[in-house]
Order: structure tokens, then sequence, then C-alpha cells
């Protein structure tokens, strides 16, 4: 990998930085060696996350919160990820024209993502993309993904600060509590608080907070429009206290450190099946399933067996 392109990234070029998380969506074989030049250079950056239904105004408020970071001579990056859509899909690039109000400003860059090839899919790919952000110098990294599934909550717990966004028609809150993305919430926002309801939604989900285990941090809840900005300022306090409680309490490296561990884990039982499967492919396959079928060897002992083979080839091999 050319150092020049090193550099430009960490210069924050846009083009390099837009070609590294091409890197990382395409999987490409570089991606080692560009983990480990950008490396040093993050941990810098704060992150937060938007997520919610489709519909609610993630991308809206997005776009709120960059003027409101803009306006606080911060720089910021937005990274909106469709984990269900193999490319960039139409409708995330139909949010980004919304955008183009920033498309000249060289303090904000914007970004959507899908994974095309990258093994660990989206909740391995974007860690590794937020870096890049990171890594470019950027203040503040936001990151967006459409809906509420498993990957979405997986990418949302991603970042230091998690805002789950409802509105008061609060259909989605059963989808909401059914994702399990009541728990990862430390901020709730009842967007199109300018329609009606807003009061109401705010105090029920107040309530179902108010019914859950209680922690040192119990997430505020914050109404805005995002078609007329208002409420967006006290958005970002509550963004900005939530950060202030992490660090003052020490939970924001604890909470990075746990991230960190988990998503090594999520790379070693990637290799550990790899592996697995080229030992299966590579013709294990056959003695195994006749042991298997003439009842020598029950499956538990069978993987027993293939694990140590694993691990005594990784030693081979490292
Ligand atoms: P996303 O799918 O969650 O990213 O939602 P979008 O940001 O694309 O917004 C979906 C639709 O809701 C768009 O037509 C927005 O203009 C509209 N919208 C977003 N925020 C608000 C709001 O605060 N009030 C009203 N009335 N409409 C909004």
């Amino acid at each position: 990998m050319e150092e020049a392109f090193i550099g430009e990234i960490l210069a924050g070029d846009r083009r390099a930085v837009a070609r590294a998380i091409s890197m990382v969506e395409d999987g490409t074989p570089e991606l080692p060696e560009l983990s480990a030049a950008l490396y040093p250079h993050t941990g810098r950056a704060y992150t937060v996350g938007l997520t919610g239904s489709p519909g609610v105004g993630k991308s809206s408020l997005a776009e709120q919160l960059v003027r409101a970071a803009r306006s606080r001579d911060l720089t910021v990056a937005v990274l909106a990820i469709d984990p269900t859509s193999p490319f960039t899909g139409g409708a995330l690039l139909g949010d980004r024209l919304r955008m183009q109000a920033h498309a000249t400003d060289p303090g904000v860059f914007i970004r959507s993502m899908a994974t095309r090839g990258h093994l660990g899919g989206m909740a391995l790919a974007a860690p590794e993309a937020i870096r890049v952000l990171d890594a470019s110098g950027v203040d503040l990294v936001m990151v967006e993904t459409v809906g509420v599934g498993q990957v979405e909550v997986e990418v949302a717990k991603a970042t230091d600060t998690t805002l789950v966004v409802v509105t008061p028609g609060w259909g989605d809150s059963i989808q909401v509590a059914k994702a399990g993305i009541l728990e990862i919430a430390d901020v709730f926002v009842v967007n199109k608080a300018d329609g009606e309801g807003a009061p109401r939604a705010a105090a029920d989900l107040e309530a179902m907070l108010g019914m859950g285990e209680k922690h040192d941090w119990v997430p505020p809840v914050v109404s805005t429009s995002a078609t007329d900005g208002s409420g967006v300022d006290e958005l970002w306090d509550s963004i900005d206290r939530h950060r202030k409680h992490l660090e003052s309490t020490g939970s924001l490296g604890e909470k990075r450190r746990r991230r960190l561990l988990a998503e090594v884990e999520g790379m070693v039982a990637l290799r550990l099946r790899d592996r697995v499967t080229a030992m299966l492919d590579g013709g294990v396959n056959s003695d195994l399933a006749q042991g298997l079928m003439s009842r020598e060897i029950d499956p538990y002992a069978a993987s027993a067996r293939l694990a140590e083979q694993a691990e005594a080839g990784g030693d081979r091999a490292g």
C-alpha cells in the first residue's frame, strides 16, 4: 500500500477517504494493511449512531445534527448504512440529495455504505469504516442505519452514543421493543413533533423507561422536528451530556474497550470458521461423514476433533 495514500487519508483528502471506505465495502485483500496503517491514528472522533424504523426521520435529523456540529465549528462525517442491500440503495441516495446543502462544505463528509464483499458482513465492516473516518481527522462521526433489524442494532451499538428515533404515531414502538433497541438507546428522540401526539408519545416512552432496570444513566427523551429544526439544540445538548457522563465515569473507555474485544472475537471466529470450512472442503469431509454415518463417532466428538485439527493447522500457519 502506497504511503502517499495513507497520508492522504490522514490529511482528510475526500477522494482517498472514499476509496478507503470502498476497500472496506469490497473486503479487498489489502484491508489488514490499511487497518494497521490507520489504527494508531484512531480513537479521537466521537461517534453517534441513529437508528429507528424507516421513515421516522433519521436522515433529516442527521442533516440537522450536521448543521448543529458545523455551527459549533466541528467537522463531521455521516455514514449511512444499509445492511440489507448488497449495493448502495436508491432510497439512501435520495436521502443524500437532501444533504446537498453541505456538498461544498469541506468540513462535512457524507457517504452511503453497503457490504459487497466484506466477509464479516456489516457488523465488522461498519467499525472499520468508522475508523477510516476517525483517522481522517473528523471530530464527529454519525452512523445512520436504515431500519431496526439485528444488524442495525449491532451497528448502532458500535457507537459511543446511540440515538433511537421514533415518531408520535408510536406505531413503531412494538417494533422497537421487539428488536431490543429500547435497551441500546442512550437518548430517545420523538421526531416529527410538529405533528400531533408528541407529548403523549414522549410521556409513554418515559413511563416505559421508568419500568425498566435502573442504570446510572437514564436515557432522556427529546422531542424534535427535523423539518423546522426545533428541539435539535436540546438533542445536541443531550448527546453532549451523555458524552460527558461517559467520560466522567470512565465508561467511555470501558465501552470502547469492550467493543474492540467483541470485534476481535468476531474476527477470530470468522478465521476459525473459514479454516474449518477449508478442511471440510479439503477431504476431511468424507472420512468424517463415514464415521458419523456408521456411528463410529458422534457429532460432538467429531466437532472436537475438527476443532483440534484446526488449531494445529493454525500453529503450522503461524
Ligand atoms: P428515515 O427513513 O428515517 O431516514 O427518514 P427521512 O429523514 O427520510 O424522513 C422521512 C420523511 O419524513 C421525509 O419525507 C421527511 O421530509 C419527513 N420528516 C422527517 N422529519 C420530519 C419532521 O420532524 N416533521 C415532519 N412533519 N416530517 C418529517
